[in-house]
């Protein structure tokens, strides 16, 4: 019952406008080991605004890939970089179980910030879903990456709490 009038006054207040709804949100995975941390959140966010989702990761440790496609690396095409398979693989998977449809699933040769802010930018993000961790960056309050997307990003950041690895 309290589920049903929750959803009734939401509806409302997207009506008249009191609530952002957001319609497109960029979820930026760097596989580590509290990704599904942030997956999760990703996920509330997306049903609670009816919204389209993309994933996005960026390939900031290996060399750049050979490729005619630019710093985009195509997830069809095979490679003879083992790394390169495995970051394909396992976009490949988590975009499988999240239903993601492969033409909103970037993987992307850059450094983090950049690529996922200017992604954003391009794709018409408005929220990006990315973790925090407290063990560098900002005032102990951000991660690195964290820090440098809420600095740079077009649209909100949601940025998701993470607890030490
Ligand atoms: P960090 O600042 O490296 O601890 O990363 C914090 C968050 O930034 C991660 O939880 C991801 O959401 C995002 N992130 C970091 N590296 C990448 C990457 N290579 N590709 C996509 N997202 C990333």
């Amino acid at each position: 019952m309290c589920a049903f009038l929750n959803a009734i006054m939401l509806f409302f207040l997207s009506k008249i406008g009191a609530l952002k709804m957001y319609k497109h949100i960029l979820l930026a995975v760097d596989f580590s080991a509290n990704t599904d941390n942030i997956v999760v959140r990703a996920l509330e966010m997306v049903t609670q605004n009816g919204a389209k989702l993309s994933l996005v990761h960026i390939l900031d440790h290996i060399p750049m890939p050979d490729t005619s496609y630019g710093t985009i690396i195509s997830l069809g095409d095979e490679s003879d970089n083992a790394l390169l398979e495995q970051e394909k693989a396992n976009l490949n998977e988590l975009g499988d179980k999240l239903s993601v449809p492969e033409s909103q699933r970037w993987l992307i040769w850059g450094t983090p910030k950049d690529e996922i802010t200017t992604l954003a930018a391009q794709e018409n993000v408005d929220l990006i879903v990315i973790g925090s961790h407290a063990r560098h960056g900002l005032a102990l309050l951000l991660g690195s990456t964290a820090s440098g997307v809420l600095h740079h990003a077009p649209c909100d950041v949601l940025a998701v709490r993470l607890p030490h690895e």
